[in-house]
C-alpha cells in the first residue's frame, strides 16, 4: 500500500532541530550522530530531486536549491517504510478438509416478525440437515456457522443407506467444539465415518435476524400510514449462508436444497424453487419449496413478504414474477417487461435454457446493494428494480436495465457455472458487466450502449488500474472473508468487462461465441477456473488460428495495470512500437503487493490509416512482451496518412503516438470528425489528454485535438473530454492564461448547450446526458445565458424559499453560478437556507458558497465556520473555485493553523497538503517548503504528507515546465478569432417558468427519487 501510519506518539516524532548545541560542537550522541547522516542524506536527496525537477534557471528569490556551503533549513524526517505488516492472523488455513461432500440439504425455518411473537419477535428457529458422501475415511465433521445459537443437544450424525435415505444408523458424537476463527463447529465422531458411504449430519438453533448489515438472513420494513410492515429476505454471497444455517460454504461444495419456510399466514413466502405444499395449522403455514438444482450455497435466498406480484409467462414457459410494496407495483412494470424478454434473449444467446421452473424479482426496501443473483429469487434495491416514467429520470431506466440484465446474466455466469473459489470472482462479475451491453443494446438500441462502455466500465477500469493503490490482478489469491469481500471491486466488473471485449482485437467473433459456449456447456453445474476459460475459447479457435489464449491472457489476469503502446512512424510506410507499464502519476510505482509478470503484455493490435478509409475489419498484429521494440510495416501508406491503432479502443491500454501523427489527427477531426468512428473519436481524445498528464505527450496535443469538439454531436466524446477537463482546469486555474482557457470552452459548448437547452422532462437518455454537461461546462465557463438563467432560478428560489425550482440535476452548478454572479443577498441565502436544509442540500449549498468573487465574503465564509470548528469545510470549498479562493484559503491556513491544531489535531495537515495539487510555481514549492521547515517536528504521518505533497508540486511544476508555453500560444491563437459567446442567442426563452411548473409537478410526485441517480452505475451490484 502507498499510505501508511507510523503513528503520532513522541517517540516517532522527527527529533531532528537546527540545534544551537550540534553547531557549537557540543556532545553528539551514537544516535545523535546516526539521525544527524540521515539527515545529511536526506538533504541531499532533496537537492538531488530539486535539481532534477528544478532544472529551469529562475531569479526567484529561495529556489530551494541553495548554493554550496548555504545553510539548509531542516525539514521533517522523512519517515522510511515501514517493512511489510503480516497479517496478526497469519496464512489462511480454513478451507474445507476434502474428506466429507455435501449432497443435499434439508432447512426448516421458522421466522417470528409481529408483536404477537412476543420475545421472539424477530427471531427464527431452524433445523438444519446435511447429508454428505464419505470422501476419505475421517473421524471429524467440520461444518461452517456464524452467530447461531446452536442447540448442542440436538446435533445427531446418522449413516444413511445409500439407496433409502430414510434408513439410517446413529453414529455416536465423541465431543462437540468450536474453531471461530473458521466459523468451524467441529464434530468428532466414536466411529470413523468411511470413504464411499453416506452419513448426515442434523442440528437445531435459533438466532436473531440480522439488522446492520442487512446480509445473511435479514429483517426489514416498510411503513403503511402508520403501521409498520415487516418482512425478511435472504442474501448470502460470499457468507451469508453460514449465518443462517450450519452448512459447508464453499462455492465448489454444490448440493440440492429443500426449503420449509414456517411463518405467519399474511404473508408469502418465496425460495429458489416453486412452491409444491401448503400446511396450514390455524396460526402458522408451512410452505414447502422444491428440490433445488445443484447450487452452491451462497446462491440459497428466500423471502417472507406483503408484497403483491406482476406476472407473465416467458415463451420458454418460464413463470415469471415481480415482487413490490403495494402502492410500487405498478413502477414493477419495467423490469417484469425487460426481465422476462432479457431472460430469454440468453437462453437463446447461450443455447442453455434457464433451469429453473420460476423467476421471483423482489424489491426489497432496503438492502446491502444494488442486486444479488440469487438462483430464481432475485433481490433487488428498490431503486435497482423499479421504474416509473412519470417520476424516474431516463437514467433510472438505463440502471434498471443495466441491473437486470447483470443479475440474469449470473443464471449462466455463477450459477450453472460457478467459480471454483473467490480468487476467480471476475469470471462471474466480468461477464455479468460485460454482457448486459449486449442486452440492453438489443432492447434499446436508441442509448448507443456500447458508447457508454468508454465513458462507464472502461473509464473506471482505466481510472483505478493507472494508480498503483487501487490497480490489482484480476485473479488474486483470498482466504479470509475480508478478502474475498476485497474482490467485488472495480477490477472483477469494470476491469473484468474490458477484458472480456478485448478479446475481438485477436480472435475472431465466432470463435469468442464458440468458445463461450464451450466454457457453460462443459461446465454445467460444475466450477470453473480462469483457465477454463482460456482452455475453451483455445478450443474454439484450433480450427482457426490456433491461438494460445492462456499464454495471451495471463499477463492480463494475474498482473495489475495496463500499458500505454507508442507507436513511432519510421518511415511512410513503417512504425515501430513499444509498450509501457501506464500509472497516471509518474512518481508512482507498482505495488509489490501482488505478483507480476514484468509489467508487460500481449499486445493486440488493431490498426488502420486514412488511405485505406476502412475501419472494419482493421488490420492486426501482436505486440509480444518480450519484444522492445516491434517494427510493422504499412504497406503503401503515404507520408501524409495518419495512423490509428486500438480501434474504438477495443483492446485495453492506451496509445500514444508522434507529435506529427497527434497533429494528423487533430486535422482529421477538425476537417471531417465523422470519419472516425464515434469510439475512436473518443478514444484519440481521451487516450492524448490522459497521457499527457504524466508527460508521455505534451498536453497542447490533446487540446488541439478539442477543437472540433464544437461540432461533436454524440455523447462519448464529450463525456471523456470533460471527465479529463478538471486536470488542465486546475493545472490553469492561477495563471493568466485561464481567461482564454474559459473563453475556449465557453465558445466550444455552445452548439451542445443551445441543442439540448434546459428541459429535462421527457427527454431520452443521451440528450438527458449530454443537457448535464452542457450546463455544467458552459455556466462554469461563464456562458452568459446559462448564467442568466441560474440567476433566475436561484432568484425564484429565494422568493419562495419553500419551493426551488432549479432541476435537481444541475442544482450543485446552478447555485455556484447565481452565487458567483450574484452579489451578498445570494451568499446570505445560501448560507441560511443551508442551516435548515438536509444534509445533503446543505453540502450543495456551502459547495456553492466558496464560488463568490467577493473576497470579504469568503473572508467571512472562513471565519464563520472557524468559529464553529468547521473551518475545513470552508476550506475546502474555497479552495479550487477560483485564483481567488485559492490564495484566500491558502493565507488563512497559514495565519490559523496553530488553531486549526486545536480544532483538527494531526489531521490539520492534510488540510495544507490538499493545497498541493493546485500548487504549479517555484514559489509556491517554497511557500510550502517554509511551511516544513516551520513544523519540522510534525507526526511522521504527517511529514510522510509533506513529503507526498512536496513531490505533487514538483511533479506540477515540471509538468508547467513543459507545457505552459505551449498552451499558452495555442489558446492566444485559437481564441483570437473566437466569437465570443455572449452574442449568440439564447436557448432558453421562458425557460424558468417552464422549469418552475415542471418540477413542482414532479416534486409533488417524487421528492427523493429524483435525487439519486444523476450517473448511474451499478457500482454495487453484486
Ligand atoms: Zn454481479
Amino acid at each position: 500500500m502507498a499510505s501508511y501510519d507510523i503513528g503520532g506518539d513522541a517517540g516517532d516524532r522527527a527529533t531532528i532541530y537546527a540545534d544551537e548545541k550540534y553547531k557549537k560542537g557540543f556532545f553528539v550522541t551514537k544516535r545523535t550522530a546516526v539521525l544527524l547522516t540521515v539527515l545529511a542524506i536526506v538533504v541531499l536527496a532533496l537537492v538531488a530531486v530539486l535539481f532534477y525537477f528544478l532544472p529551469v534557471s529562475s531569479t526567484e528569490p529561495g529556489e530551494g536549491t541553495p548554493a554550496p556551503g548555504e545553510d539548509i533549513d531542516p525539514l521533517p524526517q522523512r519517515p522510511t517504510d515501514p517493512p511489510p505488516t503480516e497479517d496478526p492472523r497469519g496464512p489462511f488455513d480454513g478451507r474445507l478438509p476434502d474428506s466429507l461432500v455435501p449432497e443435499h440439504y434439508n432447512i426448516w425455518l421458522k421466522t417470528y416478525l409481529d408483536n404477537e411473537d412476543g420475545p421472539k419477535q424477530f427471531t427464527y428457529e431452524g433445523v438444519s440437515t446435511v447429508e454428505l458422501r464419505c470422501e476419505k475415511d475421517t473421524d471429524i465433521i467440520k461444518i461452517h456457522f456464524l452467530s447461531l445459537n446452536i442447540d448442542y443437544q440436538s446435533v445427531q450424525v446418522f449413516h444413511l443407506d445409500e439407496e433409502d435415505r430414510e434408513t439410517k444408523h446413529k453414529i455416536s458424537i465423541k465431543n462437540i467444539y468450536t474453531e471461530e476463527i473458521y466459523d468451524f463447529l467441529v464434530i468428532e465422531v466414536e466411529d470413523t465415518l468411511r470413504s464411499g458411504e453416506i452419513y448426515s449430519v442434523t442440528i437445531g438453533y435459533d438466532a436473531i435476524l440480522n439488522t446492520n448489515p442487512l446480509f445473511g438472513y435479514y429483517l426489514t420494513s416498510y411503513k403503511v400510514g402508520d403501521e409498520t410492515r415487516w418482512l425478511s429476505a435472504a442474501v448470502f454471497q460470499p457468507n451469508g449462508a453460514r449465518m443462517t444455517f450450519p452448512c459447508l460454504d464453499e462455492p465448489n461444495l454444490k448440493a440440492t436444497f429443500d426449503i420449509a419456510m414456517v411463518h405467519r399466514p399474511k404473508r408469502r413466502a418465496l425460495a429458489n424453487m416453486n412452491e409444491i405444499a401448503f400446511e396450514n395449522d390455524g396460526d402458522w403455514n408451512t410452505t414447502h419449496f422444491n428440490r433445488s438444482v445443484l447450487m452452491p450455497t451462497y446462491l440459497v435466498s428466500f423471502s417472507l413478504t406483503d408484497f403483491p406480484s406482476l406476472e407473465m409467462t416467458t415463451p420458454n414457459d418460464v413463470l415469471f414474477r415481480v415482487w413490490a410494496r403495494e402502492e410500487d407495483i405498478d413502477a414493477a412494470n419495467y423490469s417484469l417487461y425487460i426481465g422476462s424478454a432479457m431472460l430469454t434473449f440468453f437462453e437463446d444467446y447461450y443455447s442453455l435454457p434457464y433451469p429453473m421452473p420460476k423467476m421471483d424479482m423482489i424489491a426489497s426496501p432496503e438492502f446491502i446493494s444494488g442486486a444479488l443473483e440469487c438462483w430464481g429469487h432475485i433481490l433487488y434495491d428498490e431503486n435497482a428494480m423499479l421504474y416509473d416514467p412519470k417520476v424516474h429520470p431516463p437514467t433510472r431506466q438505463k440502471r434498471v436495465a443495466e441491473i437486470v440484465a447483470h443479475e440474469l446474466v449470473h443464471m449462466w455466469f455463477g450459477n450453472l457455472v460457478t467459480l471454483d473459489w473467490w480468487d476467480h470472482l471476475w469470471l462471474n462479475e466480468g461477464f455479468a458487466t460485460f454482457l448486459p451491453y449486449i442486452a440492453v443494446e438489443k432492447f434499446h438500441p436508441e442509448w448507443k450502449i456500447w458508447d457508454q462502455f468508454l465513458t462507464d466500465d472502461m473509464a473506471s477500469a482505466m481510472s483505478a488500474d493507472s494508480t498503483s493503490s487501487r490497480s490489482k490482478p484480476l485473479v488474486r489469491t483470498t482466504g479470509w472473508v475480508d478478502e474475498i469481500w476485497s474482490m467485488f471491486d472495480t477490477m472483477s466488473y469494470s476491469k473484468g468487462a474490458s477484458v472480456l471485449r478485448s478479446f475481438s482485437t485477436f480472435l475472431r467473433n465466432e470463435t469468442i461465441s464458440r468458445g463461450i459456449l464451450y466454457y457453460l456447456h462443459e461446465n454445467v453445474y460444475g466450477n470453473v477456473v480462469t483457465d477454463d476459460l482460456w482452455e475453451s475459447l483455445t478450443k474454439a479457435d484450433l480450427e482457426d488460428r490456433n491461438t494460445d489464449v492462456k499464454e495471451i491472457m495471463d499477463p492480463w489476469a494475474l498482473q495489475s495495470g495496463f500499458p500505454v503502446v507508442t507507436v513511432i512512424r519510421t518511415a511512410a510506410d513503417m512504425v515501430e512500437i513499444n509498450q509501457t507499464h501506464f500509472l497516471l502519476d509518474p512518481n508512482d510505482e507498482p505495488s509489490d503487493e501482488f505478483p507480476n509478470l514484468g509489467f508487460k503484455w500481449y499486445v493486440p493490435l488493431t490498426y488502420t490509416y486514412k488511405s485505406r478509409d476502412q475501419f472494419y475489419p482493421p488490420l492486426e498484429a501482436m505486440l509480444s512482451p518480450d519484444t522492445d521494440k516491434k517494427q510493422l510495416r504499412l504497406e503503401g501508406t503515404p507520408q501524409d496518412d495518419w495512423v490509428l491503432f486500438n480501434i474504438n479502443k477495443q483492446g485495453y491500454f492506451r496509445v500514444n503516438y508522434d507529435t506529427d501523427n497527434w497533429v494528423k489527427l487533430a486535422e482529421q477531426l477538425k476537417t471531417d470528425h465523422k470519419v472516425f468512428p464515434t469510439q475512436t473519436r473518443a478514444s484519440i481524445l481521451d487516450d492524448c489528454l490522459i497521457i499527457s498528464q504524466p508527460g508521455y505527450v505534451d498536453h497542447v496535443y490533446g487540446l488541439r485535438l478539442t477543437e472540433y469538439l464544437y461540432y461533436e454531436e454524440e455523447y462519448a466524446p464529450w463525456q471523456l473530454v470533460l471527465r479529463a477537463l478538471p486536470f488542465t482546469h486546475g493545472m490553469l486555474l492561477r495563471t493568466s492564461e485561464f481567461g482564454m482557457f474559459e473563453k475556449y470552452w465557453r465558445s466550444q459548448i455552445v452548439p451542445l448547450y443551445l441543442s439540448v437547452g434546459w428541459n429535462f422532462t421527457n427527454s431520452d437518455l443521451l440528450d438527458y446526458y449530454q443537457r448535464i454537461n452542457a450546463i455544467e461546462t458552459a455556466c462554469r465557463y461563464g456562458n452568459e445565458d446559462c448564467i442568466e438563467v441560474s440567476k433566475s432560478l436561484y432568484r425564484a428560489w429565494m422568493e419562495d424559499p419553500g419551493n426551488d425550482p432549479t432541476p435537481d440535476e444541475v442544482n450543485e452548478i446552478v447555485y455556484c453560478t447565481a452565487i458567483r454572479h450574484g452579489g451578498p443577498a445570494e451568499w446570505q441565502f445560501a448560507y441560511d437556507q443551508s442551516k435548515s436544509s438536509s444534509p445533503g442540500t446543505r453540502t450543495l449549498l456551502e459547495n456553492a458558497m466558496g464560488c463568490s468573487r467577493d473576497s470579504w465574503q469568503l473572508q467571512y465564509y472562513l471565519e464563520d465556520y472557524h468559529s464553529d470548528g468547521r473551518s475545513r469545510v470552508a476550506i475546502d470549498n474555497i479552495r479550487d473555485k477560483s485564483s481567488l479562493g485559492y490564495s484566500t484559503a491558502w493565507e488563512f491556513t497559514m495565519t490559523r493553523f496553530e488553531e486549526l491544531l486545536n480544532i483538527y489535531g494531526n489531521s490539520s495537515f492534510d488540510i495544507v497538503w490538499d493545497f498541493a495539487d493546485l500548487m504549479t510555481t517555484r514559489y509556491d514549492h517554497e511557500k510550502l517548503h517554509m511551511f516544513g521547515t516551520k513544523h519540522r517536528d510534525m507526526p511522521a504521518s504527517a511529514a510522510s504528507g509533506f513529503y507526498r505533497a512536496v513531490e505533487i508540486v514538483e511533479t506540477n511544476i515540471a509538468w508547467m515546465d513543459r507545457n505552459q508555453e505551449s498552451i499558452r500560444e495555442w489558446l492566444v491563437d485559437v481564441t483570437s478569432n473566437m466569437p465570443d459567446v455572449k452574442a449568440h442567442a439564447r436557448a432558453t426563452d421562458g425557460v424558468v417558468e417552464h422549469i418552475k411548473t415542471v418540477v413542482s409537478g414532479r416534486r409533488h410526485q417524487s421528492r427523493a427519487s429524483l435525487h439519486e441517480f444523476h450517473w448511474a452505475k451499478p457500482e454495487n451490484v453484486l
